[in-house]
């Protein structure tokens, strides 16, 4: 039988001097009051010399074992998990966590203090973004872990926010006005009892906060942090995955993407607590009953109460409601893949899949480390092998936005269930993201093809310059990689020059690579683009001197294999104003440091003040998924369009195009490169400074969140120290850091880590270098 029900009990009535002499007679504290909103309390803001606490007066109709409940609560997690930003009890005089008063209707009430959390809640921030539903759903998450341990009497009750009472809101459907959505709840509510209540009777329930929603959760609106969870008033014994499906409910409210909202929220509570298989598959289900409980009680309040604090969530709740009659399969979907990494274990030990390896992959088929990582989930900038380490990851360019960041997850899942074809049918997706690229580009790159990787757009890149010019012959930068496939191992010095290489082609010119670091003594540092590029036209001219002109220049814009080497000021202007007089064509290879990895622009090629003919994309475009793109200007794919036709099976799928968008959605949003840019001089400073403590740095160099560190034997000679780069990166390795090396003689340390890398990343990091320079001496 449904228990009494508290909705309908009177708010407590005191005065502002009452609840002041209270606040000063019974818990020694004389301050200035604010009344706060509160759904059934009486709450103040209490500011006083000693800082800032909220003074709560519980309504009479609160059984006292619930208030007690509360105060055990928050001592529990106070003991448990300090550092959760949940508000601290603060005893009255006597020494009680609760004290009491009657108040004006002769009612007794229970009084409560605790301390003011900073921040404004989430409801008021200017933004909501994902990194902030991400921060919530963690903070559930480690709520969940604390209270793994906790129980009081009080906990179990029966109310009408227990999402196991849902069913009672059969009783306040009649207060719907309108049919139509009186239906829709009364269908949802079908759906509770047929599909939901069984099974959410079998899984994992504890004590719950139950109540996450945007007025209950605060966030510092400068960063999108979030200081605080505020309100214990809805904490109940209940099915532990209601915590995730409450806060879910309440950020995808009014959110432009609420699959993604949910998807932030679930993956985040997911990664500190992971839930279950089953408990996963509950959530769309306790999304909707949450919303069905929310919108009657509503409706049945109307009829009695004015207090627009009731209705703050109405009008969103129903359109929230009607959004999921027409995408909980795809948000379940994508619910479901959010958590399924993470509740995968590893199926087989790490012994044994190297023996698998070796007997069915090719030898060649290399592993990083001297003893292979198995890692087994991605999240964000850290990755956790199937020992349970976690690795910072400061090497995966791929990763772009993070590992497994929910909105691009939730993007590729959702599309997937809907549909997924080619090229050679209409779809916006395709249109749409060429689009979004076309805006961050100049003109007149603006028209694109789609393919799969990096080694494909260049491949393409290859085909598009021989057919548009009718030429054979390539230029390229010494020690370039452009990919793995015939052609572009043909056209890269990185792999035909060493171990297994056939040397270089007669169609292959190379440039000498312009490392700055390395120029001749009697170089001045400011002619270093112009005496490069003078070196290179005078090795076009001997190269090219009786051959046959050559169709295209492709150079990376920072050359990134080669050592991440930055090309000098304006160097790249006078190659490619030297190339095309030869009448060819100048091809960018953006496959790294593109998609705002510099942090100043968009595009490498931009901060050099040239515009190629050719760009290629790749590795960070899908953030993990394949995806390869090339752009190009008009003319040239008119001229590449020779009758025959360009079809890429997978290139340019409805579901790639979507993850493309959702890491163009994710760059703006979390504005990350101006993160880039910061975290990147930030780094730059500290390796600085590195350097003059350790001498095996010889030269420091980056641009945004691409890195590298140049190891010496000493800085006289500046003699390559391979041997050192690879024992710091296994340092650092071993103390939990993932980093690479690079340069033809792999003494460079490359630096790439996702571009949502935060100033306590980078201090770990630098951390971490540090130490393992100091272990390698
Ligand atoms: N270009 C550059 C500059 C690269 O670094 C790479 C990959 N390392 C490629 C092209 C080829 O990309 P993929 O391996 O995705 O085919």
């Amino acid at each position: 039988m449904p228990g009494p029900s508290l909705i309908d009990s009177p708010r407590p009535s005191f005065s502002l001097d009452a609840a002041r002499a209270l606040v000063r007679d019974q818990f020694g504290l004389d301050g200035a009051l604010a009344p706060l909103d509160s759904e059934r309390d009486q709450n103040f803001h209490v500011a006083t010399p000693q800082g800032a606490f909220t003074f709560k007066i519980v309504n009479a109709a609160e059984p006292s074992s619930a208030v007690a409940f509360q105060t055990a609560l928050l001592r529990h997690v106070e003991a448990l998990a300090p550092t959760l930003p949940l508000p601290r009890v603060v005893a009255a005089v006597d020494g009680a966590a609760v004290a009491t008063a009657v108040g004006p209707t002769g009612d007794r009430h229970a009084l409560r203090i605790v301390t003011h959390l900073p921040g404004i809640p989430m409801a008021r921030a200017t933004a909501r973004p994902v990194s902030t539903l991400r921060e919530l759903g963690r903070l559930l998450g480690r709520l969940a872990a604390a209270l793994q341990s906790f129980g009081h009497p009080g906990a179990f009750r029966q109310f009408d926010w227990h999402l196991g009472e849902t069913p009672r809101s059969r009783a306040r459907l009649a207060a719907i006005a309108d049919p139509g959505r009186r239906a829709l709840v009364s269908g949802r509510l079908d759906c509770f009892d047929a599909d939901v209540a069984a099974r959410l009777a079998r899984v994992r329930h504890a004590v719950i906060h139950n109540d996450a929603n945007d007025w209950n959760v605060l966030v510092d609106d400068a960063n999108g942090a979030v200081t605080g969870l505020i309100d214990l008033g809805d904490a109940v014994f209940a099915p532990l995955v209601a915590e995730p499906a409450v806060a879910a409910a309440y950020a995808m409210l009014g959110a432009p993407d609420p699959q993604a909202a949910a998807a932030a929220v679930v993956a985040g509570f997911h990664a500190a607590y992971p839930l279950t298989a089953d408990e996963a598959a509950l959530l769309p289900g306790l999304i909707a009953a949450r919303l069905c409980i929310s919108v009657t009680i509503s409706a049945a309040r109307r009829a009695t109460a004015a207090d627009p604090y009731f209705f703050v969530s109405e009008g969103p709740a129903w359109t929230l409601l009607e959004w999921l009659e027409r995408h909980d399969g795809a948000l379940g979907d994508a619910l479901l893949a959010v958590c399924g990494a993470g509740s995968l274990p590893p199926r087989r030990d790490s012994a044994d899949l190297l023996a698998a390896r070796r007997d069915r992959l090719g030898p060649n088929v290399k592993l990083s480390y001297a003893t292979p990582l198995h890692l087994v989930t991605g999240d964000d900038v850290w990755l956790t092998a199937s020992d349970g380490r976690r690795y910072l990851d400061c090497y995966n360019n791929v990763a772009h936005v993070g590992h497994g960041h929910p909105r691009v997850v939730a993007a590729l899942s959702a599309q997937a269930a809907r549909l997924n074809t080619n090229t050679r049918y209409l779809h916006e997706n395709i249109l749409e993201y060429a689009e979004r690229l076309r805006r961050t580009l100049p003109p007149p790159l603006e028209t694109f093809f789609f393919c799969n990787s990096g080694s494909e757009a260049n491949e393409l890149a290859l085909r598009l310059a021989r057919t548009a010019t009718g030429r054979r012959d390539f230029v390229v930068l010494d020690w370039a990689y452009h990919g793995h496939t015939q052609s572009l191992i043909e056209i890269s010095p990185y792999k035909y020059k060493r171990a297994g290489g056939q040397g270089r082609p007669t169609f292959v010119h190379e440039l000498p690579l312009p490392e700055v670091y390395r120029t001749p003594d009697d170089w001045p540092a400011f002619e270093a683009g112009a005496r490069f590029a003078a070196e290179a036209r005078r090795v076009l001219a001997d190269s090219l001197a009786d051959g046959p002109a050559p169709a295209a220049f492709i150079a990376e814009t920072i050359p990134s294999v080669g050592g991440q080497v930055f090309l000098p000021e304006g160097y790249l202007a006078e190659v490619y104003a030297a190339v095309r007089a030869r009448g060819a064509l100048c091809i960018a290879d953006e496959v790294q440091v593109g998609f705002g990895r510099i942090g100043t622009h968009m595009w490498a090629f931009q901060a050099h003040g040239v515009v190629p003919d050719v760009v290629t994309m790749g590795k960070p475009a899908g953030a993990g998924h394949p995806l390869g793109i090339v752009v190009t200007t008009r003319a040239i794919a008119a001229a590449f369009a020779n009758g025959m036709e360009y079809f890429n099976t997978f290139g340019g799928n409805p579901v790639s195009c979507a993850v493309g968008i959702a890491v163009l959605d994710v760059l703006d949003e979390q504005r990350l490169l101006e993160n880039a840019r910061v975290q990147g001089a930030y780094l730059l400073d500290r390796f600085r400074a590195l350097a003059d403590r350790h001498r095996r740095i010889g030269d420091v160099r980056g641009a945004g969140l691409f890195l590298g560190l140049e190891l010496v034997r000493d800085r006289r000679s500046k003699a390559h120290d391979g041997d050192a780069a690879a024992a710091v990166v296994r340092e650092a390795l071993s103390r939990g850091v993932l980093m690479g090396t690079d340069g033809p003689r792999d003494n460079v340390i490359k630096l790439r880590p996702p571009m949502t890398f935060t100033r306590a990343h980078a201090d770990c990091l630098v951390e971490v270098l540090e130490a393992s320079l100091a272990a390698v001496g």
